[in-house]
């Protein structure tokens, strides 16, 4: 019996969200007295397995198929179905991701297993196994008691810090027959996301909303991002008229951020918007409306016309970095 953790990499490389869900399934590990065995899936490189241990994986369970360097949920699941018959894991870990909003509810149905989806804490054992999550877009918490046999929870990615230890992860293939079926699901194209700091990692964020008015202004915005070393992000109006792509756009159909500072420019605020964003530790809002929800939630409030603002929060920003 072991924790179960789906790790996702990119290029060989594993993501920090998935060292997140590593340590996080550790901790539930010590906590039961059981170990930690991650899956990795695809082109994943032997050294990053290894070193899955320095954040608590005691092994990796590891599908070569190469077809699975594309997502596919329904693959996906099967590799996970296999890892968790061969280890009879009883709990199961993912993130709330794409990747694991999509294979968690397939594999909690076929396990019956309860599923407690958007983690942000550990479970709390002295009253059975009590999660806690988010609910109404991160308006309000649920604290959740699974208790099915087998429990899967998705982990809100960056609910806590990860801290590099010691050790080292053993390293195991997991050969799982797959159908034709399996990959019917076919990847039509994978875009990149642009930028130098992917914005699911990075500590500051720059959004923009549809008071930037079009793509055309957005010149500000990224010299701000760029003065500060900081990833841009955006609501979904704003991606779904295409002036920004789709992987900038944060909330709750977009991303799930929580940056050490996020600083939101014509952006008013709703519910959906604040679901991806609210777990920042600061946040300062650029609003010309006074009345605009996003100032609630504001740490700082700046009150203006965001073309005026953004250039002269860029020169101050040069000012200090030149002292
Ligand atoms: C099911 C569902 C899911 C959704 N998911 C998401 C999601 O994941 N993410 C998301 O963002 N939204 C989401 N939405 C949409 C959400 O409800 C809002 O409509 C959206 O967030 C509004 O985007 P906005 O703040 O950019 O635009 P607006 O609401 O139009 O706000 C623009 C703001 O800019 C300000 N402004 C205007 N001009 C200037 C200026 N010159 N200088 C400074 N400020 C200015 C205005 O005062 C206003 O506050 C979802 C909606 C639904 C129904």
């Amino acid at each position: 019996m072991s924790v179960l953790v789906l790790v996702e990499h990119a290029g060989g490389v594993f993501k920090k969200k998935s060292l997140e869900a590593v340590q996080y399934a550790a901790n539930i590990a010590k906590a039961t007295g059981t170990t930690v065995t991650a899956v990795a899936v695809g082109d994943a490189d032997n050294a990053a397995m290894q070193a899955l241990g320095q954040y608590g994986a005691n092994k990796v369970l590891h599908t070569t198929d190469s077809r699975l360097n594309e997502f596919n949920s329904r693959a996906y699941t099967k590799v996970m179905l296999a890892a968790a018959a061969k280890e009879g894991a009883k709990v199961i870990v993912g993130l709330h991701d794409t990747v694991g909003k999509a294979v968690t509810p397939r594999l909690a149905a076929r396990l019956k297993a309860g599923l407690v989806a958007g983690a942000v804490s550990y479970p709390d054992l002295s009253k059975g196994f009590v999660v806690k999550k988010n609910v109404f877009s991160g308006k309000a918490f649920a604290y959740v008691n699974v208790t099915s046999d087998v429990k899967v929870i998705t982990l809100m990615p960056n609910t806590y810090p990860v801290v590099k230890g010691e050790g080292s992860a053993t390293v195991e293939n997991l050969d799982v027959t797959f159908e034709d079926k399996d990959f019917s699901i076919k990847v039509v194209e994978v875009s990149k996301a642009s930028g130098s700091v992917p914005l699911s990692e990075a500590e500051l964020v720059v959004s923009g909303g549809r008071g930037m008015k079009g793509p055309e202004n957005w010149y500000v915005l990224e010299d701000l991002a760029k003065e500060l070393g900081a990833a841009l992000a955006c609501s979904r109006p704003v991606a779904d008229s295409h002036w920004r792509p789709h992987n900038e756009h944060v909330g709750q159909t977009g991303g799930t951020i929580r940056p050490n500072l996020y600083i939101a420019v014509g952006i008013s605020g709703a519910i959906q918007h604040l679901a991806g964003v609210n777990g920042s530790k600061t946040i300062v809002v650029i609003n010309k409306d006074p009345e605009a929800p996003f100032f609630k939630a504001a740490d700082y409030g700046v009150l203006g016309d965001a073309m005026e603002i953004v250039p002269r929060l860029t020169e101050a920003v040069k000012k200090f970095k030149g002292q």
